[in-house]
């Protein structure tokens, strides 16, 4: 007795081999229909015995490939048409895709192993991949995901390939960036005054120059990589310099997950993220240090190799640990083109280990971490982007570009949001230019036409988005404030649009209601009804502005300014440099000075005082080093942030630093109640509010989060008090994720 189901797979279904997977399974319970990519997802249509067809249907979610994600699987009865056999049909397209596009995936085991097998015709090459693995996102020039819209089309197929192409049991059926030595694209090595090497030979000569302290471009998926040796001080020092990256935390790639563990201390789950398919930089607590790859700091970003050339390299006798970090100066993008990147790095690299793929955009690596309230991601790019990260109750398209730091733009098509990768500090050329491509890039991918979009953009008049997003052509555009973005982020990733919450976003900076710097902000309501703001930090001033966050001093005399009886704070042991008291005068003459509540400035004032007195290096790095500080310590005290009218109140904790310091108590103890005292004094703010406005639920967002023992402190007294906390986990909690709460946002309030 036969019967039919017409089954609707939806999810990342597309470009993951999941047609030839749903082939071969229909093959194994011999059971007969079709299978087609359409609009929503994958369309099958079986027929066989109904034991046969219940058998599919639970092997189809259980083995699924890797690199698929089934959000969902609607099977209806329907009569059976009589079909013998199995066919894989054309794609189906009427109206604009809305598919996803995978994100690139690292090579599979299955690959690793032909990769190494001597008596594969893909033996050491470095391109190998199949529907299961390999580029995806960087690869893809325009939809549909076809060979000939992505950067390998001018690589034709040769026999051996086409054959595997064409093949439905075959594993490569249908893996449009399929390639073998024959027919593909390869490496060169170019080194100054030698002639270029290919192939295998390059990757063995790479390993060997590496070996011996040499500095290399090394071409990855999305972008070109500087890698050195880590365990060598020279090397990394050299590299340093040459970048003009005084002390930002260098990545490493280790070997593989048994060297992980001698670097650093990992539990299940980090492990897990670390080897899970976006391949993330995962931060962990170190073990050992590795002279100056991650000054002052005592967690180690490392990742695993996830492309076919990390595993050759290693093979080859790389040295285990290699410095991996986005080729770029300082803090420009990461560098794709190979003329560029042949330009632009010749002052820092030794050597070039150049892959004759193009790249089809900048991705740079992702970077993640598990938190005390759960993995966190803290940049996320390559392996994450562009996947959906929610479901937002919009049938009408929104394009949120985001704001000028750590940018990434969101792109709501039928619902779903689609989260950019990294773009960056838009105040670099570079970046900015990314940024426009990006935009136009999902916008076209996505077949979405202008006039239908709404636009949401930051409420900061002077950021570069704002003036992008206000010239381009869309019909409707609305301002979102930042923190409001901000706290939107958590509960777009939960879905939850009525869920009336305290919201509180701590962060650097943002361009508050009144037109001053915001970022010590907690609000009462839902992404729904609206956020209003009902406490604060107490204000503080701003000489410069923004520009401050360069100067913790600067931040600081804002901050000094309303303290009683301030010591010479250009003596010992504070050494305050002059820019202090300059600073200090703007504030008092009230020249060049902005009202501020950011809780980002807050740090950089504590951690001047208690000794960061230098300009920063890269972004947050004041306050970085506080809480590196104040892990050493083991004190229970904290100094006092009272909160009454609803204002938290940071003076008596400033007073109590100055007075802690003068009388010799160690830095890092100073650094330890001053965290602590800011995690007292929010649970307090919280319990307090929540009372009064009869609320259970907190969402904590903006940068200052990231800070991990913060989240630990106010995590431990707010669950006491029986609140519960949300955090984001799939966008960052830092500007990275403010798009997304952007277009949460606009889905509500859409002029
Ligand atoms: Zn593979
Ligand atoms: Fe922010």
């Amino acid at each position: 007795m036969s019967s039919a189901l017409s089954i609707r797979v939806r999810g990342i279904v597309q470009g993951v081999g999941f047609r030839p997977f749903v082939y071969r399974l229909a093959q194994a319970h011999k059971l007969a229909g079709w299978v087609l990519n359409g609009e929503e997802g994958v369309q099958i249509f079986l027929e066989g015995e109904s034991a046969r067809l219940d058998a599919f249907l639970r092997d189809l979610r259980v083995q699924a490939p890797p690199a698929a994600r089934i959000a969902e699987v609607e099977a209806t009865k329907v009569e059976p048409e009589g079909f013998r056999d199995f066919t894989i049909r054309e794609s189906e397209r009427r109206d604009r895709p809305t598919v996803r596009i995978s994100p690139d995936l690292p090579v599979c085991e299955e690959c690793v192993t032909e990769l190494f097998d001597p008596s594969n015709p893909r033996h050491h090459y470095p391109y190998i991949n199949c529907t299961n693995c390999g580029p995806r996102y960087s690869v893809i020039l325009s939809l549909p995901y076809d060979r000939c819209n992505t950067t390998m089309k001018s690589w034709p197929l040769d026999e051996y390939c086409n054959a595997e192409y064409h093949d439905p049991a075959n594993r490569r059926f249908h893996a449009q960036p399929v390639a073998c030595p024959v027919c593909g694209p390869n490496f060169i090595l170019r080194e100054e005054n030698q002639p270029d090497v290919a192939g295998q030979a390059a990757i063995e000569k790479s390993a060997s120059l590496l070996r011996a302290g040499s500095i290399l471009a090394v071409k990855g998926l999305g972008g070109y990589h500087l890698a050195c040796d880590a365990r060598n001080a020279a090397s990394v020092e050299a590299l340093r310099a040459r970048k003009f990256r005084k002390e930002k935390p260098f990545a490493v790639m280790v070997r593989d997950l048994a060297i992980a563990r001698d670097l650093v201390h990992l539990d299940p789950q980090a492990e897990a993220l670390l080897s899970s398919n976006p391949r993330p930089i995962v931060l962990a607590p170190a073990r050992i240090e590795l002279a100056g790859v991650a000054p002052d700091n005592c967690e180690l970003g490392l990742m695993l190799p996830y492309t076919p050339l990390h595993y050759l390299l290693f093979a080859a006798g790389a040295p285990e640990v290699l410095v991996m970090t986005s080729a770029n100066r300082s803090s420009e993008p990461i560098a794709y083109e190979d003329d560029a990147a042949l330009e632009y790095l010749a002052q820092i690299a030794d050597a070039f280990l150049i892959g004759e793929r193009p790249i089809a955009r900048r991705v740079d690596d992702s970077v993640a971490r598990v938190g005390a309230l759960g993995p966190a991601v803290l940049r996320r790019s390559r392996g994450y982007a562009p996947g959906a990260v929610a479901q937002l109750p919009s049938k009408r398209p929104i394009l949120a570009v985001g704001p000028d730091l750590k940018n990434t733009i969101t792109l709501v098509v039928d619902g779903q949001a689609f989260v950019s990768q990294h773009v960056g500090d838009l105040s670099h050329y570079e970046a900015f230019r990314a940024f426009r491509e990006t935009i136009q890039d999902l916008v076209e991918m996505y077949e979405v036409p202008w006039d239908d979009l709404l636009i949401a953009y930051d409420a900061h008049p002077q950021y570069a988005s704002t003036t992008h997003a206000l010239e381009l052509p869309a019909a409707q555009k609305l301002a979102v404030q930042h923190h409001r973005a901000h706290v939107s982020s958590v509960l777009a990733e939960k879905s939850e649009w009525k869920a009336r919450v305290i919201g509180v976003s701590f962060d650097g900076t943002g361009y508050g209601d009144d037109g001053s710097i915001w970022g010590g902000e907690i609000f009462l309501g839902s992404v729904a009804a609206g956020f209003q703001r009902v406490a604060h930090l107490h204000p503080a001033a701003l000489p410069g502005g923004d520009a401050a966050a360069q100067f913790p001093v600067q931040a600081a005399a804002g901050f000094l300014a309303q303290i009683d009886d301030l010591p010479d704070l250009s003596q010992p042991p504070f050494n305050f440099p002059d820019r202090f008291r300059s600073s200090l005068e703007l504030v008092q003459k009230n020249v060049r000075t902005f009202p501020t509540t950011s809780v980002g400035r807050l740090f950089d004032t504590a951690a001047a005082l208690i000794g960061f007195t230098r300009p920063i290096s890269y972004e947050g790095q004041a306050a970085i080093w506080l809480e590196q500080l104040a892990r050493a310590a083991t004190n229970l005290d904290s100094y006092a942030l009272p909160f009454s009218e609803n204002l938290l109140d940071w003076r008596p904790a400033l007073s109590a630093i100055l007075q802690d310091r003068t009388r010799g108590r160690g830095s890092a103890e100073i650094a330890r109640a001053f965290q602590r005292g800011i995690a007292l004094g929010l649970a307090d703010a919280l319990r307090s509010l929540a009372e009064t406005h009869v609320v259970d639920r907190v969402v904590l967002s903006g940068g200052v989060f990231q800070n991990e023992l913060l989240l630990e402190d106010i995590r431990s007294l707010v669950e006491a008090s029986r609140l519960c906390i949300w955090t984001n986990s799939a966008v960052p909690p830092n500007d990275g994720g403010v798009s997304l709460g952007q277009a949460a946002i606009a889905v509500f309030h859409n002029p």
